[in-house]
């Protein structure tokens, strides 16, 4: 018989319990101990690309119910440079951000400045655009990818830059998040077979590096399982990666808006990673696909969604979405949604709202942040209360 919830200690710095273990789904509740905080599981972990989240202040981000933030290795590195934000103590203070952080590991900047790019496709790749485009030995115009690393060129100067498993470890050690995530190469969906089969082999190579390499002890290191759109490779790497000593897992790739083969995919990996650890989903994206991948075993998913689109003046409400914009919600003296409790939607209405998007308002963008996100937190409390009471 199973035990009904596990709990391990996992190195000095992060501990991972789970709770509460779905009976009708790979759901589970948990919490994850960091220096800086307790994080309840499952958690959407909002992306603060360049050291914050775009319009709100540290404040205005732990009001929306965030946990955990996510910060980009990659544009960190370029702007405003690692040296910068260690020597103002690390990325908690120099953003004042006092709850737990996670860094990427650039690995994904391969994928959406490399082949996603050259296919125009990065987060909205559409299924007939086809597959295997990309074969062995095929490499992206803007970027070149070695046995060793990637060379990019700079997107402020022009400049090159060399991003390797240990360039990546020494970069996100010196920004200090709680968790740092293992070098790796995000295969695009129109890869072929031979072209992930040996980019594969490179990430798992370049994982074994980012073990050896890590040499702070408070922080804890995440391996990410690739293997793209073939269910053996996607296993293989969920089983090399459990055998190696991580602290938990990122589940990654991209499969563009073909939500069905990412669904299939984390079935195929989830039950191979170690049950004790947590696993994370690295960028996920609309509201629907969060009860979804929750019943599928994600403890921890980033999500732009939220963010992004509030800065295009777009809502997300209990029905769907508004485009507050739109002319005809300056008559209209509702909040948001009336079955949201943030304060954007106890203080303020859609007529005004509408009117400070229109007259392209700061203050417009940043309160649709601040509800978006309190929206989404919201939705996911909702399901942990359904996991709770055996719903799902
Ligand atoms: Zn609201």
């Amino acid at each position: 018989m199973k035990p009904a919830f596990f709990c391990v200690r996992i190195k000095k710095m992060l501990e991972f319990k789970v709770t509460k273990k779905s009976k009708r789904s790979q759901a589970r509740l948990g919490f994850l101990k960091t220096k800086h905080g307790v994080v309840e599981t499952p958690c959407l972990v909002p992306v603060a690309t360049q050291a914050v989240v775009k319009t709100l202040t540290a404040k205005e981000v732990k009001e929306s119910k965030s946990q955990i933030l996510i910060c980009n290795t990659y544009h960190l590195h370029l702007k405003p440079g690692e040296g910068i934000i260690k020597s103002a103590g690390g990325l908690h203070q120099f953003m004042n951000w006092s709850g737990a952080l996670m860094t990427d590991s650039g690995g994904f900047q391969v994928f959406s400045l490399g082949f996603g790019r050259d296919f125009g496709v990065g987060k909205i790749l559409k299924e007939k655009m086809g597959k295997d485009k990309i074969s062995l030995g095929q490499q992206p115009s803007l970027l070149k990818i070695t046995q060793d690393g990637v060379y990019f060129r700079s997107f402020i100067d022009g400049r090159q830059i060399f991003l390797g498993p240990k360039e990546s470890i020494k970069i996100q050690e010196k920004l200090g998040a709680d968790i740092i995530f293992a070098f790796d190469e995000c295969t695009s969906p129109m890869a072929n077979y031979q072209y992930t089969k040996k980019s594969l082999e490179k990430t798992h190579r370049w994982a074994k590096e980012c073990l050896v390499l890590k040499s702070r002890s408070d922080q804890s290191l995440f391996g990410i399982v690739q293997g793209g759109r073939f269910k053996d490779l996607r296993i293989k790497s969920a089983r090399f990666l459990s055998s190696l000593d991580f602290d938990g897992f990122g589940i990654g790739g991209e499969f563009g808006d073909d939500k069905k083969k990412m669904m299939t995919m984390l079935n195929w990996v989830v039950k191979e990673l170690p049950q004790e650890k947590p696993r994370h989903l690295l960028g996920i994206g609309y509201p629907e696909d969060i009860p979804q991948i929750i019943k599928r075993g994600a403890d921890l998913f980033d999500c732009n969604v939220p963010t992004h689109y509030a800065r295009r003046g777009v809502a997300f409400v209990s029905n769907g979405r508004l485009n507050i914009g739109q002319a005809k919600f300056l008559k209209d003296k509702n909040p948001l949604d009336k079955k949201c409790s943030c304060f954007v939607c106890q203080n303020y209405k859609r007529n005004y709202l509408c009117h400070l998007i229109r007259a392209k308002e700061i203050t417009g963008l940043k309160l649709l942040t601040c509800h978006n996100l309190y929206f989404f937190h919201s939705l996911v409390e909702k399901i942990k209360k359904d996991i709770k009471n055996n719903k799902i």
